[in-house]
């Protein structure tokens, strides 16, 4: 079913086997991107086929990684909806503002996305031992996916990380490992086991199909805009598989004649407590220095390092975008505004695409008659 040809190094463009289990590229120690033979693809995806296709993420399948349908691992994830929010536009002066909601997920957050295509893929590869580090969103999807797949899935979380997030994996039946120390720390046991015992690891853009789950919100979004794209969207950025999948599903959509050359501008939101991307980004630079320090209630946009951050930069300059960073008081304050002029109770990393908004509009940025779209990328209740 799927067109998947090779994998090719992020980097430098290598050629990898995409039929055997990959990490990091071995030519440079970077994410892989999935490529495919998109001419034979579209022979049978065509907007006819997707009329009578659900509405979730396998609707993709011939540009999706996983070959056999029986190895999906699905909840019920993708296919969220685009909620216009005219109160909050008004109060931002933005009228065509919209959010895709991604808190409709299983899970709660569009980790499902990403964690649902990575386990399915690794479950057609014969894997059997899922290993994750995790403080959040990311050890959610994990665990129920790599449950409902049969696998052991083994949890690396700081304990300090907020209670909901243990409890869930625990009740998934997970392996939870607290680790007194930082995620990074949680990294290095992950490491360790993958070495030793030969467990797969799940870290963003470290294996090379979370990005393919992450892609169809771009997918998604242009079919949603019967096949024309927004003006902006604005991604809270932590790993930035989201921001980078877009920019990967709207190259396909081209190539597969689905949508013109015109893009939508990529804008990166970060929080003033962990902006590495935003300060590279200023600086001109191509990679991001690791942030010291780093510190957030936005917990998804607390990534100090991300290894895909020249990706990330590379979407955000081709497309004229930018990136912004906003103190956490914005944030939840913009949690707020959303909540009470639009009915919509965001997720702070959605409050934070709200507040980036607002700059962005006051500084000129963002023009009142663009179609802007804000990603509202998981639940609130989680933090509370
Ligand atoms: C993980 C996460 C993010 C960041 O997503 P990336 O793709 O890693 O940039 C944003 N918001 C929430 C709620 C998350 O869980």
């Amino acid at each position: 079913m799927g067109a998947l040809s090779h994998l090719e190094c992020g980097l430098c463009g290598k050629q990898h086997d995409a039929f055997a289990l990959q990490g990091l590229s071995t030519c440079c120690g970077k994410p892989l991107l999935a490529r495919y033979d998109l001419k034979a693809a579209a022979v049978s995806l065509t907007k006819e086929a997707l009329r009578h296709r659900l509405p979730d993420m396998w609707r993709w399948a011939e540009i999706l990684p996983v070959a056999d349908p029986t190895h999906r691992v699905a909840l019920g994830e993708g296919g969220t909806p685009l909620v216009e929010v005219p109160g909050l536009g008004a109060a931002l002066g933005i009228p065509r503002l919209a959010v895709k909601d991604e808190a409709q997920n299983p899970t709660g957050s569009f980790k499902a996305r990403g964690l649902g295509m990575a386990v399915s893929r690794a479950k057609e590869l014969g894997v059997k031992v899922l290993a994750i580090p995790s403080a959040g969103n990311a050890a959610g999807a994990a665990a129920a996916y790599g449950v409902a797949a049969g696998m052991t899935v083994k949890v690396f979380m700081p304990a300090d990380a907020p209670r909901p997030f243990r409890i869930e994996c625990e009740t998934l039946g997970a392996e939870v490992v607290l680790i007194d120390g930082l995620i990074t720390d949680c990294g290095h046991a992950v490491k360790e086991g993958v070495e030793r015992e030969g467990w797969f690891p799940l870290s963003t853009l470290k294996e090379p199909y979370r990005l393919e789950g992450k892609k169809t919100l771009g997918l998604e979004l242009a079919e949603q805009g019967d096949w024309t794209l927004p003006d902006v969207i604005v991604y809270p950025t932590g790993g930035g598989t989201g921001l980078i999948g877009m920019w990967k599903a709207f190259d396909e959509l081209e190539a597969m004649g689905w949508i013109g050359a015109e893009r939508p501008r990529l804008v990166s939101v970060q929080s003033a407590g962990c902006a590495p991307i935003v300060r590279a980004f200023e600086e001109g630079a191509e990679f991001a220095r690791p942030w010291e320090g780093a510190a957030t209630l936005a917990a998804g946009l607390r990534v100090p390092a991300a290894v895909g951050d020249f990706l990330i930069l590379r979407a955000i300059r081709e497309t004229q975008g930018c990136a912004v960073a906003v103190p956490d008081e914005e944030i939840a304050d913009a949690v707020q505004l959303m909540a009470r002029t639009s009915g919509l109770y965001a997720c702070p990393e959605g409050g934070a695409c709200a507040a980036a908004a607002r700059r962005l509009k006051n500084d000129g940025w963002i023009d009142e008659a663009e179609r802007i779209v804000l990603f509202n990328t998981g639940t609130p209740f989680k933090y509370l």
